[in-house]
């Protein structure tokens, strides 16, 4: 990007090259529409690569992939963060997708009929802008996590990498979603850990064994193909489903059982610098994972395209009242499949013809124009 107030000029541009803003530059160049991807990042797959160190997927590698490229890996494994992330790195390069990593875009409005991008002193316009900067930005904490002793450690999941980073003692993880039962797993061998929170559906088989493939298929086809926004049994379930969560996959309650994980209600607040339990029980321990997931923050776009909870005001990642705007990678943007591997390329398509579709349109006006002259 220019270091100077100038403008770059770009046709289409990316904010984000996470798995959704690739899947949308691919689409791009199939319809041969000029566009740049910036991230914050100092390397594609970052997002992947710093999530912690045991991590693997949940989905199979078979249904991980984006548009045109398998991952290297067998159907059914489930690949490291880290194989995700570098094949995410050798899909920019495969495309030759235009990808400027280390630029964090910090204000998106709009001047004269174009978008205007600025990352620090760098400025860029558009015609059109992709926001695809992730679910998963930032980490949610409760009010109260500032009350905790200062003796306690406490860490975010997405600040969590491996044991190493705790004190001896027990560890309390705050939040039973997947990422808090797979911790609770891990750090369970060789030391007493809590997991907090109501328990929730789980899958009821064993990840990765046979009988779990044909669920997981089952699951991806309600998931891709009914829970969309543009059908009544989705339009009804599909946000319930979203706000309990994703079943437990992988670390489910025979393997917290197996591994001694024990269970407790949710942590409702803080006394006397300890976490206090939905029940009154005060727990003591020397260590706190929150894993109570994330929020979106879109503090930067300066633009009114917003509903009342922050949301953005979209159709299928179209916003309608900004021509020339859109989102990808939202949790339920289409379908419930939306905001993970298995469902981002359709998304990413159907913006990508949009864009197509108004360039098309532009060029026929302009011809009718000509005409007429
Ligand atoms: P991200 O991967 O978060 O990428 C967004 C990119 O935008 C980042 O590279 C970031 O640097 C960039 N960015 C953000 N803000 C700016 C800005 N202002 N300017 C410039 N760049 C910016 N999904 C699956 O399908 N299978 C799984 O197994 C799976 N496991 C998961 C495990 C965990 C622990 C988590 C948290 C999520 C998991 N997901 C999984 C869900 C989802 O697939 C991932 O979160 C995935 O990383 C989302 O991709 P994305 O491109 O939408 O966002």
């Amino acid at each position: 990007m220019n270091s100077n107030r100038d403008s770059e000029y770009v046709d289409t541009i990316v904010i984000g090259g996470g798995q959704a803003g690739l899947a949308a530059g691919y689409h791009l160049a199939k319809q041969s529409v000029a566009f740049v991807i910036l991230d914050a990042h100092r390397r594609i797959g970052d997002a992947w690569r710093t999530r912690w160190d045991s991590l693997r997927l949940f989905t199979p590698a078979c249904f991980s992939r984006l548009p045109g490229m398998p991952l290297p890996a067998s159907r059914w494994s489930f690949p490291t963060k880290d194989e995700m992330a570098d094949y995410l790195e050798a899909y920019a390069e495969r495309f030759e997708l235009p990808v400027r990593t280390g630029i964090a875009v910090d204000r998106l409005e709009r001047s004269n009929g174009r978008f205007v991008v600025t990352s620090g002193d760098a400025r860029l316009e558009a015609e059109n802008v992709v926001v695809a900067t992730g679910a998963h930005q930032i980490p949610k904490l409760p009010a109260f996590a500032s009350e905790l002793d200062p003796r306690i450690v406490q860490l975010h999941s997405s600040e969590y990498r491996n044991p190493s980073q705790l004190q001896g003692g027990a560890v309390l993880l705050v939040g039973a979603g997947n990422s808090g039962a797979e911790i609770a797993v891990e750090l369970a061998q060789g030391r007493h850990v809590i997991l907090a929170g109501p328990k929730r559906g789980e899958i009821p088989v064993r990840h990765g064994t046979f009988p779990a493939r044909l669920g997981f298929r089952a699951f991806r086809f309600f998931g891709h193909h009914v829970l969309k926004v543009d059908n009544p049994i989705g339009k009804k379930v599909g946000p319930k489903v979203l706000l309990k969560g994703p079943p437990l996959l992988r670390a489910r309650s025979p393997e917290l059982e197996e591994a001694g994980v024990e269970r407790v209600p949710r942590v409702v607040g803080v006394s006397d610098g300890l976490p206090v339990l939905e029940d009154e029980r005060v727990v003591d321990v020397a260590n706190v994972i929150w894993c109570t997931g994330f929020r979106t923050d879109f503090g930067w776009i300066d633009l009114p395209v917003f509903g009342e909870h922050g949301q953005p005001l979209h159709w299928r990642g179209v916003v309608e009242r900004q021509p020339g705007l859109y989102f990808l990678g939202l949790l339920f943007q289409y379908a419930l499949s939306s905001d993970v591997l298995p469902g981002v390329g359709r998304d990413a398509k159907y913006i990508a013809r949009h864009i197509a579709s108004r360039h098309r349109s532009a060029a026929e006006a302009w011809e009718r124009a000509l005409a007429t002259a």
